[in-house]
């Protein structure tokens, strides 16, 4: 029996409970990004208690504490059977799926350095080169943060307007100093499961390894049906990532990375014996890290078995059937190209007159005052000229089905009262910030936080209790914006905003 709190303490949680009410709601079904419900509430008390059990343990190293060791061997398995790996298959729990992108990457890297340092010195001249990562536009971010941190190039190859990549410019791209392709099962923004089978063949010919990113898609496809080939079942495949934080139902925290062969698995890992300290060996990027996610994420797995992974999927499956069809029989609004799996990305239809079509980022702010929470996902020009729509992303879970006829109707009352409405256009501002000559200078904190308030975003951070957003009610215009600015300034203006968010309250 855990000890009874003292008031002091009870006091302590209580001004935490008060914090999170101003959190949007983790369950529930009225959040279709970031969070996945299984819709199970008793999942979420086994991971809790399965949390409180290891809260304690330290899983930097599992010689110390070997349940965290045979945690990661039951999870690993049991992705490794999901994923049709075989006996050469090995895998490490990461925190979540930027970590295991970045440490897809990272062993990618050092498998291609080692290759040319071994080579016959005519590859050797490549080792002078920066090793390049070849993927299509619409690869996750974090292949960006890790190209950024492990000193790559992301050679990014343009998509359809369907989202879709054509194997032969993938593999145009191909070449000695190719570190790793990566394609999607699916690709985040348009739900677009790429043609992993045709691109893993063409990189096993010219010996580049390729990473299957399935950190959203994995825990939900592999019981999806009717799919063609995208794990390791495809020759050339070396290594897939998978999220137990989003369809394994785990809290924020966990994720799985596979890869093919030991070998080439041993140059994830650092290894430290050159300091007076004690002897370090790191399979992930932490060194000290909690047990809990992991201990949670196997509580579930455990739970639920195949079984009841199939069962919820094919929750998610029915429910993104039907939103799917909503949105097609809806004037004004179309989904992109043919999604694979749980995610809609929702455009214009400008095949109908203006008045007739709807924003998919007014809408989506209509959807919020209505009580759901959707994702805006900018509009992006490719490196080929050819634009990506704006669009409104849904990642739809098992709590999904039973909010289906309220989210049903506020979708389409959305529709209805933004239909017509011109879509937001800051080119006005945009002009105003490139005369100003701002758009060309390094902004100083200051600055930046002064464009931010003519903006609309950022003000007063202060807060006591119940947390005051900063953020403008609605988000149509400032998505808007960020189409609109040069790249690099919309990035330093996003750091801004999120980097004023925790200051602690100056005396001013
Ligand atoms: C979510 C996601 C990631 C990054 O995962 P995090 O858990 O948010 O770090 C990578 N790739 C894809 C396709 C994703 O959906």
């Amino acid at each position: 029996m855990p000890e009874p709190l003292s008031g002091a303490s009870r006091e302590v949680l209580d001004r935490l409970r008060l914090l999170r009410e101003a959190d949007a709601a983790s369950h529930g079904g009225r959040v279709l990004s970031y969070v996945y419900d299984s819709g199970l509430a008793e999942l979420d008390e086994l991971a809790a208690e399965a949390m409180r059990l290891v809260q304690s343990v330290n899983g930097l190293d599992p010689t110390v504490f070997p349940s965290v060791a045979a945690l990661e061997s039951d999870l690993v398995g049991f992705a490794k059977r999901m994923l049709h790996g075989d006996d050469d298959t090995v895998g490490t729990v990461t925190s979540g799926g930027t970590e295991s992108c970045m440490l897809a990457v990272k062993t990618a890297r050092d498998v291609w350095a080692a290759a040319q340092i071994s080579g016959d010195p005519a590859t050797q001249r490549m080792i002078a080169l920066r090793p390049r990562i070849v993927a299509p536009t619409t690869v996750h971010a974090a292949f960006h943060k890790a190209a950024h941190y492990f000193g790559l190039d992301l050679d990014l190859v343009p998509v359809d307007d369907e989202g879709r990549v054509p194997v032969d410019d993938l593999v145009a791209r191909f070449g000695p100093d190719v570190a790793l392709v990566v394609v999607s099962a699916p690709s985040y923004p348009f739900g677009v499961l790429d043609p992993i089978a045709e691109v893993a063949a063409a990189a096993a010919r010219y010996s580049i390894p390729c990473h299957v990113d399935a950190c959203i898609g994995g825990f939900a496809l592999a019981w999806w049906g009717d799919l063609p080939p995208w794990d390791f079942s495809v020759d050339g495949v070396t290594s897939i990532s998978a999220d137990l934080h989003k369809y394994g139902y785990a809290p924020k925290g966990a994720s799985v990375l596979l890869q093919r062969d030991r070998d080439r698995q041993r140059h994830q890992f650092f290894a430290m014996a050159r300091w007076p300290g004690y002897p370090v060996v790191n399979p992930t990027l932490l060194g000290s890290k909690s047990a809990t996610a992991l201990a949670a994420a196997w509580a579930i797995v455990q739970r639920l078995g195949t079984e009841g992974f199939a069962e919820l999927v094919a929750s998610c499956r029915r429910s993104t059937e039907q939103l799917r069809a909503l949105i097609d029989g809806t004037t004004g609004l179309r989904i992109v190209g043919d999604p694979t799996g749980p995610l809609l990305a929702v455009a214009s239809d400008v095949t109908v007159s203006k008045r007739l079509r709807v924003d998919p980022h007014h809408w989506a702010d209509r959807v919020a005052e209505l009580g759901f929470t959707l994702q805006m996902q900018p509009g992006f020009m490719q490196a080929n000229g050819r634009a990506l729509p704006r669009t409104t992303h849904l990642t739809i879970t098992p709590v999904t089905e039973r909010m289906l006829p309220e989210l049903s109707d506020v979708m389409t009352r959305a529709a209805d009262d933004v239909r017509g409405k011109t879509p937001a256009n800051p080119k006005l501002a945009v002009q105003a910030l490139r005369m100003s000559g701002a758009l060309g200078r390094e902004l100083t904190a200051d600055k930046a936080q002064a464009l931010l308030l003519r903006f609309g975003v950022g003000g007063s951070q202060r807060r006591s209790g119940g947390a005051t957003s900063p953020l403008p009610s609605k988000m149509a215009p400032l998505i808007a914006l960020i189409e609109q600015l040069p790249a690099e300034f919309a990035e330093r203006l996003l750091i801004e905003v999120l980097a004023r968010q925790s200051e602690p309250p100056g005396d001013r």
